[in-house]
């Protein structure tokens, strides 16, 4: 069945990559949206044709609006832009591929028009799982998870035949960091920071998984997605980032998806499901991948997995705390304004400032990210 995408965040890694599969899958583009890469949204128009483009930056937009000028297609601005996209009428299917909290907004609006998600915007159910799976069962809308691990346990869960799952068992690369001890973080570097091993990922994630915040991240994800509490989450170092997840049963069968770490099959998958079509992924050669090694994460050098785990088992607002404040933290060390090993250390201090509610509803939320974000600028400034 022909798909009609919006695609929020489509200059972005997931964006990108998400338009080099459209040739694969039948789909067509109806809106684009971006942060401020004014010259890429402009070339992906003119090569899709969208009805509407976005950009979030106002400045950006101007420009945008001056750059498609000889075109027909309507461009806008701001939050109220990207909500633009997210319901418009043509589309069935909200492709989230922007960054961080941003998500959430349109990502609610996309739910309310009763349009599917591919989500690739994790930040949108740590900070509000509750409130965003509620509204989708409400709607009766698929949240199709894009991020490569939580795919992977979409792809096992295919086989269960509605039997519940006993776990789930995410795989973790480790990141750039692997095997450092907490000292040894202590003099690493933004450049080394962004070079992931075995995944090519924007800046935010990839320094996410250089603190293995983006597994703890992952984790709050899954238990929102697949509806278990977070003890029934396992966290496992697979360096070769082959085996993408696993899914065990009462009988303690476990079933893997594996393929090579490439993010573009995740996405087609959650475009075409529950068909599945040719990629242009390589494909997976186990002799060649030789061996495939796991062991346990070092919690210890790298406390974001506690923290993660502490803010999944209290749900209510403390996802949003700690997203907010990681959010915060991550910004200033990409800017070069904070030492990389500060970052858990503040956000575990901004989770604490934060007060917590049990039950917030969308305002609530989206002050306790503020107050988050507040609680790490005071701390550096
Ligand atoms: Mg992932």
């Amino acid at each position: 069945m022909k798909k009609h995408l919006s695609i929020l965040g489509s200059t972005g890694s997931i964006g990108t990559q998400t338009i080099d599969i459209l040739s694969s899958i039948d789909a067509e583009v109806v809106a684009l949206t971006t942060n401020r890469n004014v010259r890429l949204i402009e070339e992906q128009a003119r090569a899709l044709h969208p009805k509407l483009c976005a950009a979030f930056d106002e400045q950006a937009a101007k420009a945008l609006k001056t750059a498609l000028a000889d075109t027909d297609i309507e461009v806008l601005s701001g939050m109220d832009g990207l909500i633009a996209a997210a319901t418009h009428p043509d589309c069935d299917t909200v492709v989230t591929a922007v960054v961080g909290m941003v998500g959430l907004l349109p990502t609610l609006a996309a739910i309310d028009a009763r349009k599917d998600i591919a989500l690739a915007n994790k930040e949108t159910l740590v900070c509000a799982g509750g409130l965003v799976m509620e509204a989708a069962r409400r709607r009766g809308v698929h949240i199709l998870p894009v991020d490569s691990e939580h795919s992977a346990i979409f792809q096992c869960v295919q086989a269960a035949q509605g039997n519940p799952l006993a776990k789930i068992i995410l795989t973790a690369s480790g990141g750039p960091f692997f095997g450092k001890t907490a000292e040894e973080l202590k003099t690493v570097t933004r450049e080394q920071a962004l070079h992931h091993p075995n995944w090519s990922m924007g800046a935010k994630i990839t320094t996410d998984s250089a603190t293995m915040m983006n597994k703890g991240l992952e984790l709050i994800e899954a238990m929102w997605l697949y509806g278990l509490p977070q003890e029934q989450i396992e966290i496992v170092v697979h360096r070769e980032s082959i085996v993408h997840s696993l899914i065990e049963f009462a009988d303690g069968a476990v079933l893997a998806q594996l393929g090579v770490p490439d993010m573009r099959l995740p996405i087609q998958y959650a475009l075409t499901y529950p068909a599945r079509v040719p990629c242009k992924v390589p494909r997976l050669s186990l002799a060649e991948a030789g061996k495939l090694t796991f062991c346990a994460p070092d919690d210890e050098a790298f406390p974001a997995m506690r923290l993660a785990r502490a803010a999944a088992a209290r749900k209510g607002s403390a996802g949003a705390a700690l997203n907010g404040a990681n959010e915060a933290a991550v910004g200033l060390f990409l800017d070069g304004k904070l030492p990389f090993w500060r970052i858990p250390g503040l956000v575990e201090a901004a989770m604490a400032d934060v007060p917590f509610r049990a039950k917030p509803t969308l305002d609530e939320i989206l002050e306790t990210d503020r107050a988050a974000r507040e609680a790490v600028l005071r701390r550096v400034e």
